[in-house]
């Protein structure tokens, strides 16, 4: 059976961090899809429930003894501007603890109103809430962190959107729900006191070892964080990711990526791209990821000025520095994962120019992303369609060249290209397809996509259906966020 080990923490901090709040129940709920291989490394089995306790246990009708949910409480910058927010249409169950001591978060997106619910139904759709599961699946299979997804299930309610939709709830797992958000939440109550909690949580939570070793736990924490979301971005942008609402309550102090929202891959590269139809000026664009992660982190330091140090001008005076470290650090985390793209070992001084003219013969030539990276780790020139071009036969000259200089053989540097190129990305047409399906009770296309998306390194010609661009009709340009 379901051996949940839940000891929760967050609610121990002061009341101002989170509401208790039940599921509201739902009408008929119905089990889309249950993630067993997640069950199972949490120690988890729901294989023994039937298909209507499935249902019950992750529609909130029904949840275990003991069980007390509540709402989180946070803050953010949504495009720019700030709001206090909250779990407008979710409740945490609490943290379950694994035998290997892992401590995650399971949580219901779409649960019902909340105390910040604000002017929100507190509800989901269907058609988001496989889109998260499905993107988080194939993110984890491309080893990037992430939240992962436990259950969806249908309410058999609908919800009201620009059109009626079906209603759905998710249930998601996470290493934890504290954003940056949070922090900013703490300091606009202007409570010191608060900050400090949440920062000795976090602290406690995530970096461990920080703990009687820092000098400055506000500083360490802040390095931490800087580290662990350059890490992410550069893995975001290895996969062509567009996150596609990076609000300071989206970005997890985990690390992981949270909130798939109107998140796509990208197919043609170009870092402009943008597909959330709520990104009119282009502020999430592919390429806007990096600064972007910048800005939200200079938010977080902003909410730990108190803590730094005593005095407010030293404090500024540090937080600047740190912030200002950002863009280093990021080109070096950033050079490194595209040179492993390319196959490169050693650093030299010409990689930055060879990766940045390749990346512009692909913009300009409407080149996809993933595509290229497979034809190059193919080990002999690409010749045909879009190869036939005499700026990308000097590039791939000057490549060659700067791959003899290796000191490694040819086959160990196409093993590094192929272990860092996905063969597979859940491309957006593809998504849409499956959802859209899905939509019409037709899971097939789903299920198909996602067992496709689980080994994305795989080389296996039967997927090449998966890995083409989307043709020009089949082309989706905007993603909704569907909240
Ligand atoms: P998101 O952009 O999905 O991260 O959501 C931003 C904020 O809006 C969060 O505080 C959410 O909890 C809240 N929110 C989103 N959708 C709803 C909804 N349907 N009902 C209530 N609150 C919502
Ligand atoms: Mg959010």
């Amino acid at each position: 059976m379901c051996k949940f080990n839940f000891d929760t923490t967050y609610t121990q901090l002061p009341a101002q961090f989170y509401k208790i709040q039940n599921a509201i129940p739902v009408l008929s709920p119905e089990v889309v899809i249950v993630n067993h291989d997640l069950a199972n490394s949490m120690a988890l089995d729901f294989s023994e429930l039937d298909k209507s306790q499935q249902a019950n246990l992750f529609s909130g009708n029904s949840l275990p003894k003991g069980i007390k949910t509540f709402s989180q409480a946070y803050a953010g910058h949504q495009f720019g501007h700030f709001t206090m927010l909250g779990d407008g249409r979710a409740i945490n169950w609490g943290e379950h603890v694994t035998p290997d001591k892992k401590r995650l978060d399971i949580q219901f997106k779409g649960s019902g109103k909340t105390p910040y619910s604000r002017q929100g139904d507190g509800r989901a759709a269907l058609g988001p809430m496989l889109r998260e599961y499905l993107i988080s699946e194939a993110m984890f299979g491309l080893g990037i962190p992430t939240t992962r997804s436990l259950a969806v299930v249908k309410t058999g309610e609908e919800v009201f959107r620009e059109t009626r939709l079906k209603g759905a709830v998710l249930t998601r797992v996470a290493s934890s729900h504290i954003r940056v958000g949070t922090f900013e939440f703490a300091a606009a109550l202007q409570d010191k006191e608060l900050i400090h909690q949440i920062m000795n949580y976090t602290i406690k939570r995530h970096f461990p070892e920080l703990i009687n070793k820092s000098s400055n736990l506000a500083i360490s924490l802040i390095e931490k964080i800087i580290e662990s979301q350059i890490n992410l971005i550069v893995e975001w942008m290895r996969v062509g990711f567009i996150h596609g609402v990076m609000n300071t309550d989206n970005m997890a102090l985990s690390g992981e990526t949270i909130d798939y929202g109107p998140c796509a891959f990208m197919d043609h590269y170009n870092s402009n791209t943008v597909f959330s139809s709520i990104d009119r000026g282009g502020r999430y664009a592919f390429g806007n990821q990096p600064k972007i992660a910048q800005w939200n982190i200079a938010r977080f330091i902003e909410a730990l000025i108190p803590l730094i140090n005593e005095d407010v001008n030293k404090s500024i005076k540090i937080g600047e520095e740190l912030i200002n470290s950002f863009p280093e650090l990021y080109e070096k985390k950033w050079l490194e994962m595209m040179r492993s793209k390319l196959g490169l070992f050693r650093e030299l001084r010409e990689d930055k120019n060879l990766i940045n003219d390749l990346l512009t013969w692909m913009q300009n030539n409407n080149a996809d992303f993933t595509n290229t990276f497979i034809d190059l780790g193919k080990g002999e020139q690409p010749q045909n369609g879009i190869y036939k071009n005499k700026d990308f036969a000097d590039w791939f000259n000057t490549w060659k060249i700067r791959l003899s200089k290796n000191e490694k053989s040819l086959e160990e540097s196409l093993e590094l290209m192929n272990s860092k190129n996905p063969q597979i990305i859940p491309r957006n047409h593809k998504v849409e397809e499956t959802l859209k399906a899905a939509d019409n009770d037709n899971f097939n296309p789903f299920n198909k996509l996602l067992e496709v998306i689980k080994f994305p390194y795989k080389n296996d010609s039967k997927n090449s259906l998966y890995q083409e661009p989307p043709t020009p009709d089949e082309r989706v340009k905007e993603t909704f966020c569907g909240t």
